[in-house]
Parts: structure tokens; sequence; C-alpha cells
């Protein structure tokens, strides 16, 4: 495979100069690809002041003026899917489908979606008033760009998770300046050069390379903040923001719970609890974390989960169809996994495949099924974020559900059955801010639906119009144009204008509706 190309970027022109430096990894193979700048709190601030001038002009263009840029950059996406797709394998160690599907191909679609779709979300919205104090004014909510949001990503999906976010930042009117996780940085140096390319003006989306504390010091500088990571870090950034009161969005952590009923399609099932328990190496916030199965089809879920997940072929990703789970992408991350796993055996599981980090050169994690497990066990309670896929037998579907629901977290969740009523029913007594029936994690392609988490998974979404919302203030606007010279409740205060409103507010509020009289 080749090197990546942003091994010669320039990122002087994003603000890095000289000053400390990290070095980016392939995890797959051990070696070390780029080494770029790890911007500090005065970078970030002039960065910040950068994108704060180039955002007014932006914000004076049209809805389509801007659409144009986005749509030349999807354009270009997809152009240079291969160039893109490279970049994110190399500093993720994800297989080239993963990259493909997710990096490049939900971007493409975000960015014709926000692009399609923005006018219409931030639409002066005409209200009627119901107060008689206000009657026959104009009223009108509208949303203005905040200014200079600042994104900050994860390593787990360096384009989808950063500029995946940055996309209806910049289509509502504001710049953007990204901070993406230093262990992947290089693919949003390249999404800035492919920005450039598709037209977007110079200072509007801006990058800045560098660890956690390039991240703090970017909250301390934007005028919201969009963060797509760890639970624990999430809180570190909303008390940070709280400084300054920047509003902030978060993504966080998940522990995605699947229930699979006696009556579900136990083939579907399996094959979607093996695809988006291993997919992206299990480095998914929503990735399927642990599955609750129904006594009498238990047995026959288990073992086609084992049969396809023992075909499933680990390595170095290289090109199309080469491998079907890559690296763990961040090192640290391997000790969790085994901790976990280590923690399940010791209380009673059993590991029926895989458990173990794989041989290298590179960084992997077999495969792993697990069953005997239960929620005295971390790999049932806390985000495991590797290829494990522990399995519970439940006696019925109260205690699948009440299982499921055991947890701080609220992210996805799934349930199969083929009664879809009954599916749809447990699907809204989950605990969680997104829940599929006979499916899992697709909603999060049907960008008019909101994603978001609950509890310590996050708060705010993104994705329909809330997330594009989000990055505006809301402005309210009252307009009158007929009005006498002095309203009713006005100086100078006499007994007759006081009995009056008095008056009005006994007519107006003195009485309960008779469709409510005798209820509740
Ligand atoms: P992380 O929290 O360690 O890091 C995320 C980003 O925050 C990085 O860019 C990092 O440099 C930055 N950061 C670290 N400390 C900071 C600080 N004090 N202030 C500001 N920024 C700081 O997360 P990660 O390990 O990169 O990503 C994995 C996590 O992300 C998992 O928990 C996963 O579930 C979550 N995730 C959530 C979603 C979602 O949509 N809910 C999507 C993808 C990933």
């Amino acid at each position: 495979m080749a090197t990546v190309e942003q091994k010669t970027v320039d990122t002087s022109r994003n603000g890095g100069g000289d000053g400390r430096t990290f070095a980016v990894e392939n995890p797959a193979t051990g070696e070390t690809i780029s080494h770029l700048p790890d911007m500090d709190a005065d970078q970030v601030r002039e960065l910040v002041a950068r994108a704060r001038v180039a955002q007014k002009d932006w914000a004076a263009r049209s809805f389509d003026d801007r659409a144009a840029v986005m749509y030349r950059m999807r354009k270009w996406m997809i152009d240079n899917r291969d160039r893109v797709a490279r970049t994110v394998m190399e500093e993720n160690g994800k297989t080239r489908e993963d990259a493909l599907l997710a990096d490049v191909f939900i971007t493409a679609d975000a960015l014709g979606f926000w692009a399609k779709k923005a006018a219409h979300y931030l639409a002066d919205e005409r209200v009627r008033s119901h107060s008689m104090f206000t009657l026959g004014r104009k009223l009108v909510v509208r949303y203005r760009p905040r200014g200079v949001v600042g994104v900050i990503g994860p390593w787990n999906y360096p384009i989808a998770n950063c500029f995946g976010d940055a996309i209806p930042a910049l289509m509502a009117g504001n710049a953007v300046v990204m901070k993406p996780s230093e262990v992947t940085p290089l693919s949003s140096l390249l999404v800035e050069e492919g920005l450039r390319e598709a037209g977007l003006p110079g200072g509007v989306l801006l990058v800045a390379t560098g660890t956690g504390e390039t991240g703090a010091a970017l909250v301390d500088e934007a005028d919201m903040i969009m963060f797509t990571g760890s639970t624990r870090t999430g809180k570190k950034i909303m008390a940070r923001a709280a400084e300054t009161l920047t509003p902030v969005s978060l993504e966080l952590g998940g522990k995605d719970p699947m229930i699979v009923l006696r009556d579900a399609d136990v083939e579907r099932a399996a094959n979607t609890a093996v695809y988006w328990g291993m997919a992206n190496g299990g480095q998914i916030c929503q990735s399927i974390e642990r599955v609750y199965v129904e006594e009498p089809v238990y047995d026959e879920f288990v073992s086609k989960v084992i049969e396809k997940t023992r075909a499933l072929r680990q390595g170095r990703p290289e090109g199309a169809g080469s491998v079907e789970v890559g690296a763990v992408t961040f090192a640290p991350q391997v000790e969790i996994i085994e901790r976990h796993i280590r923690d399940a055996v010791e209380k009673g599981a059993r590991v029926e495949l895989g458990g173990k980090p794989a041989d290298g050169p590179g960084r992997f994690f077999q495969p792993t099924v697990l069953t005997g497990v239960d929620h005295s066990m971390e790999i049932m309670t806390e985000e495991t974020f590797g290829p494990t896929l522990p399995i519970m037998k439940v006696r019925d579907e109260d205690e699948a559900v009440h299982y499921a629901n055991d947890t701080r977290y609220g992210l996805n969740s799934s349930v199969f059955t083929r009664d879809v009523e009954k599916g749809e029913r447990i699907a809204r007594e989950l605990s969680a801010g997104n829940a599929c029936v006979n499916d899992a994690l697709v909603n999060y392609g049907a960008t008019e639906l909101p994603f978001g988490g609950t509890h310590e998974s996050g708060i705010g979404v993104r994705h329909g119009a809330q997330g594009i919302q989000k990055y505006c203030e809301v402005q309210s606007v009252l307009v009158t144009r007929f009005a006498p010279k002095s309203d009713i409740y006005m100086y100078p205060y006499t007994p007759t204008k006081s009995r009056i409103v008095e008056r009005l507010s006994v007519l107006l509020y003195g009485r309960v509706p008779r469709r409510f009289r005798g209820r509740g």
C-alpha cells in the first residue's frame, strides 16, 4: 500500500509552525507515518481569530451559494475516494470497506443532505400569538449562525465524526475549527485540502492539530463546541465550557444492547449481531456491545454467531475484500478489551471464540464471542470498543428489557422479532436515544432522524432539524405595525384600567376548559 500523501502536507497554513509535534502511527503495521504540530493555546486562538474574520462573508452568502461548495466537495470526495479511503485506512487501521462506507459515502451523503435541507430547516418561522398583549403582531423565530464552531472528533471515524459534524455547521453560516483526534489527524487535513479545491473561502474551515490540550484551548475560544468522543472527555469539556457558558453538543460512548426474541428471524439477527458487533473492528460508538437472547432460540443464535464470527478474516487491510476486521486503532484500547474479557472469565464467562490479541505486526484483537455473561461483569456494563460479542440468555421479554435498560449509557438499541408491533412497543421501552426493530445502526443513515444519546451517551443530537438548528442562535423578532399611542397596561395606573385588566384575566384564565374538568 502506498504511504499517505499528508506526510508532505504543509501544515503551516493551518497555524502550525515550529514547536512541539506528535507522531501518527499506522496501527496495522506499527509504522510512524507522520509528525504534525501539537498546537498550543496561542495557535488555537490565532486560528479561531482567522476563522472569525472569514465567517462574516461566508454567513452573508445565500444558502444556494454555500450549497454549491458542498456539492462540489461531495464530487471531490467521490473523485478522490481512493486517496481518502487510503488515508483513513493508514491512520486508523480499518478495512477499505469500513473506510468507504462510513468515512467516504456517509460523508458524501451528508454533504448533499445538508446542502439540500439547510435552507428549509433554518427558514424563518412565522408564529401566531396566543397572548392578548401581542395579538396582531408579527412574530418570527429566526436562526442565525453562532460564529465559530469548534468540532472536536474521535479516532474511530476520522472523517464522518469530525468533518461530518462540520457540514451542517458550515451550511448554517458558521466558520469551523476542527480538532481531529491526535490518533487520526491526517484525513482532516486532506478534507481541508478538498474543501479548498471545492471553493470554500480561506479561513472558513481550519484544522487545529494536536492533543487533548489543543482541544481544551478550542473550548475556551469557540462560540460552540460539537464534541464526539468518550464520556470521560465529554464531562471535562462540559465543565470547561461552563466557564464561558459556551454551548456544547456531546456525542459520547455507548454500551448498545440487542434483544433477540423467541419469534425472531434468528439468521438475520445473527448476521446483524456479527456485522454490527465487529464492523470497524467493534470500534463504533453504537456497536452492538451486548446481546440478550430469549431461551428458546439461544442455542441456535449462539451457534450461528460463532460460525459466522469464525469465518471472519482479520489482518492488515489491503485492497477491496481483503479482510473483514481491521486493527485496534488506539493502543490503550487493547488493555481495556483484555481487562473486560479477563474480568468476565474470572466471574464465570466462557470464551467461545477468540479472546486474545492477534499476532502482529500491527495491533489486532481476535474477534471474540463470550457466553455465560451477566451484569456483574464489566463486559456487560462498560464500553469495550473492540471486536467482542457477549451473549446472555434471558427468560423472557421483560427480563431482556430490564437488562437492556440496566446501563448508564443510552445511545442505540435494537430488538428482533417477527411481530413488528411488539417490536415497536419494546423499542419505545428502551432507555436509549435511538431504537431499531429488526435492524441496527442503519438509522444513522436516515439523516432526517435526530441521532443522539441519553444519560451518559450525550447531550443534544446530530441529524434532523435540531442537528443544524443547534449551530444557530435562536432570535425572536416581534414587529408591531399598527398600535395605539399607549397600551392599557402602561402608565398611568388608574382604577378603571386596573379593573379592566383584572376582569380580562379572570375571563381568560379563571376556569378549567370543559373537556379537562373531572379528568386526571
Ligand atoms: P476521546 O474522548 O479520548 O477523544 C476525543 C477527542 O477529544 C480527541 O480529539 C481528543 O484529543 C480530544 N480531547 C481529549 N481531552 C480533551 C479535553 N480535555 N478537552 C478537549 N478535547 C479533548 O475519545 P476517543 O478515544 O478519540 O474516541 C472513542 C470514543 O468516542 C468512544 O467512547 C466512542 O463511543 C465515542 N464516540 C461516540 C460517537 C457518538 O456519536 N456518540 C461517535 C464516535 C465515537
